[in-house]
């Protein structure tokens, strides 16, 4: 008589998915619904993610910066100086 392996066969124990928290996207404001900025290159159902004054597109990489650019004014500046002593 063989030595009987313990060997696990079959089905996998299955795992659920994080939830997409795409509705989180949507809002609705009375009648009419609202959406999140999507991405230019995927179109409508592709929202980009925001952070910082930045937005970014998960899936083409696809990112966007808003706001005020405080590094061209310091360049700027930079640049002035740089004249005053000339
Ligand atoms: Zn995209």
């Amino acid at each position: 008589m063989g030595v009987q392996k313990s060997v696990k066969k079959g089905k996998k124990p299955h795992i659920n998915k994080k939830t997409s928290k795409k509705y989180t996207k949507y809002k609705i404001e009375g009648d009419k619904v609202t959406r999140e900025r999507n991405c230019p290159r995927c179109g409508p159902g592709i929202f980009l993610m925001n952070s910082q004054g930045r937005k970014y597109c998960g899936k083409c990489h696809y990112s966007e910066f808003e706001g005020k650019a405080p590094e061209t004014e310091e360049v700027k500046a930079f640049e002035e100086e740089k004249k005053d002593n000339v």
